[in-house]
């Protein structure tokens, strides 16, 4: 891209190139040295909401701003979103003060900040005017939200403000921390019809050895409990994860303990990595052996493989019943075909119009895969 700038400066264009995001403000002062002749404008996430300002100085000066802001403002309250769309993202909450040890987020993303409540229920209630059914409340670690800001509702209390929006059928939040997973917000479970039937939880691990090697202050143990307590508020519940594999120091034994971590759970869904070293990070520093990364790459095969074996199991047991779909558009292969997600988060493709979009409806499932559902409509 760089270079494509510089051919269209040379034919006199006027051309402003920036750099942004999570690398900008880990490595910013690096790269607007290394580009310093094709790059104007370098930034990091907290600078977003001035971007129109950045851009403005970036055509008179070069411009490097990439410190974490104290007064940070939410984008959407600069530029308020118009997410014309059934299912909308609304942002709660902003960098995390954990620090596990193979995140570079608290680097990138700097503390947590928690979004005022008001703005908050303001633009749940501006997504749902504008034809969205559902929400989905985004952060780097939702259940801490208003931990630190005196006078904020807890996660699960906001949980509890955000289901009296009139309109609103579900909602969905991600990702939470096991440690901040409290007893309220198990309840909600019980309490709030509109919280869809999913979490995403994320273990990374199934070895206590190893979830105290990455600081994530939870056993093993502890994690079950949880499994077995929102299971319990809410029978049926669907659970997703993330998985590390080969993280430093983790044996075949402590992998073994994350394959049966799989087998005890029987997650809905997962999303799986290899461990790769992020810069910066306390990992590096951690001592131990490891892993070879062909190791962590064979580790992750066996992991997925077993894991998309009980994905289809799960999804074929649907065959035959009736699940409850919000259609969000047309599907991207068929024309004639719509999608949706079931409440457990299953995304599911059936023969039917546009007309169907926003609109609940009952589909009878007819074929379970590994990754989506297929069906027929029964009722609106
Ligand atoms: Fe925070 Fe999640 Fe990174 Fe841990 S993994 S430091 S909780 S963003």
């Amino acid at each position: 891209q760089v270079r494509t700038a510089a051919e269209w400066r040379e034919r006199g264009r006027r051309v402003t190139v920036g750099i942004a995001g999570c690398m900008a403000q880990h490595d910013g002062g690096r790269l607007f040295e290394t580009y310093r002749k094709d790059v104007d404008l370098v930034f990091g996430p907290d600078q977003v909401p001035e971007v129109g300002a950045l851009v403005e100085r970036a055509e008179r000066e070069r411009v490097l701003e990439n410190d974490f802001r104290e007064d940070y403002r939410f984008v959407q309250e600069v530029a308020p979103s118009f997410q014309n769309r059934v299912s909308a993202f609304v942002t709660i909450q902003k960098g995390c003060d954990n620090k596990c040890t193979f995140c570079i987020v608290p680097a990138t993303r700097g503390p947590e900040l928690s979004r005022p409540p008001e703005l908050i229920l303001d633009e749940v209630r501006a997504c749902v005017a504008r034809g969205a059914r559902e929400v989905t409340l985004l952060g780097q670690n939702v259940n801490s939200y208003g931990l630190k800001s005196g006078g904020f509702p807890s996660f699960a209390q906001l949980l509890y403000r955000i289901a009296e929006v009139p309109g609103l059928e579900r909602i969905r939040y991600t990702s939470p921390h096991p440690r901040d997973m409290g007893p309220d917000v198990i309840r909600a479970y019980r309490d709030l019809p509109q919280l869809a039937d999913h979490v995403h939880l994320p273990v990374q691990s199934g070895s206590s050895r190893v979830l105290r090697r990455m600081k994530r202050f939870y056993s093993r143990e502890r994690y079950l409990e949880l499994v077995a307590a929102l299971r319990e508020a809410r029978p049926g519940l669907a659970l997703s994860t993330d998985i590390i594999t080969g993280f430093p120091g983790e044996t075949e034994e402590d992998f073994q303990q994350t394959m049966s971590l799989l087998e005890e759970v029987r997650f809905d869904a997962s999303f799986s990595f290899f461990y790769s070293p992020r810069p910066g990070t306390p990992a590096l520093r951690l001592g131990g052996e490891e892993v070879p990364v062909a190791e962590r790459k064979a580790r992750l095969m066996r992991f997925q493989e077993r894991q998309r074996a009980i994905q289809v199991e799960k999804n074929r047991a649907l065959e035959g019943r009736r699940v409850r779909v919000l259609v969000e558009g047309p599907s991207r292969w068929d024309p004639a075909v719509v999608c949706g997600r079931s409440s457990d988060f299953r995304m599911v493709n059936f023969p039917g119009g546009l007309d169907l979009v926003g609109r609940t409806v009952e589909v009878l499932i007819t074929r379970g895969f590994t990754n989506s559902l297929r069906g027929e409509l029964v009722g609106a």
